[in-house]
């Protein structure tokens, strides 16, 4: 007999800074259940990039298109950031928790939270971290896709969101991406435990806290 999941039909939510390898994490995940598993495909206003796809990456709409389906209440959650809208579709994550997949997020925190308020215990809150912020403004750096301004602004958010789980009351599992496939690995074993829980990063948050409040770049505007 196949042993069954421990686990189906749940809100797997991937938070972190850009660059920390939550896209990566997650499409790998899915790779190797794909039955079992899917990628939520947010709707947004921001612009379409040349690497992605409508309809794969996200729902590119615009702006008056989005605003009607937040009146319609279309959206489980939804949130500005960095200007643009980004919103999760009530009627596709329904369908996914009802057929007994589970559902991976990339989202903000904001909209993290917002799920687990909404759906408790359905929701898994993952936060993906590099294994120190020296490597987290390398990555970034290292993409060569941001210009001073957007690196400043991805920092500023990464502060921001670092500050929010360390301060955060509820029962993250922080993965560290170092090397990509024992976090695979650890993220696997814990999707499939009866009780997840992970060994207490607190003090690598702390570090990373720290590190960012010292880094200049990370600055709120004055
Ligand atoms: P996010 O979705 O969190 O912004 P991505 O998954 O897009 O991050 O990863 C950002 C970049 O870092 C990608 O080029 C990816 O291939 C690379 N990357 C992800 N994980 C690792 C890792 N463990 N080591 C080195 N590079 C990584
Ligand atoms: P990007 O434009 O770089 O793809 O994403 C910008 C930010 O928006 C990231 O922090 C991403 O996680 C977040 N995001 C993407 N989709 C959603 C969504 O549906 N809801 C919320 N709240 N945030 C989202």
């Amino acid at each position: 007999m196949q042993p069954s999941a421990v686990h189906s039909g749940r809100l797997i939510v991937f938070v972190g800074p850009a660059g920390a390898g939550k896209t990566t994490l997650a499409h790998r995940l899915i790779s190797s259940a794909p039955q079992r598993r899917r990628f939520s495909v947010s709707h947004t206003t921001r612009k379409i990039r040349p690497s992605e796809t409508d309809g794969v990456d996200y729902h590119f709409i615009d702006r008056p298109a989005f605003e009607a389906l937040i009146r319609a209440d279309a959206f489980l959650e939804w949130a500005l950031v960095h200007d643009n809208y980004y919103g999760t579709s009530r009627t596709e994550v329904e369908r996914d928790l009802a057929a007994g997949r589970d559902v991976f997020f990339d989202i903000d925190i904001q909209g993290a939270l917002n799920l687990h308020r909404q759906l408790g215990d359905k929701t898994v809150l993952v936060f993906i971290v590099p294994p120190s912020w020296a490597v987290l403004v390398a990555r970034l750096e290292g993409r060569g896709s941001e210009t001073d301004a957007t690196l400043r602004r991805r920092l500023r958010t990464a502060r921001t969101e670092l500050n929010a789980l360390r301060e955060s009351p509820l029962p993250w599992l922080v993965i560290i991406n170092d090397k990509l496939a024992p976090a695979q690995q650890d993220l696997e074993r814990l999707l499939t435990s009866a009780h997840p829980g992970t060994p207490d990063r607190a003090d690598l948050v702390a570090q990373m806290c720290a590190a960012a409040a010292a880094d200049p770049r990370a600055e709120a505007p004055t």
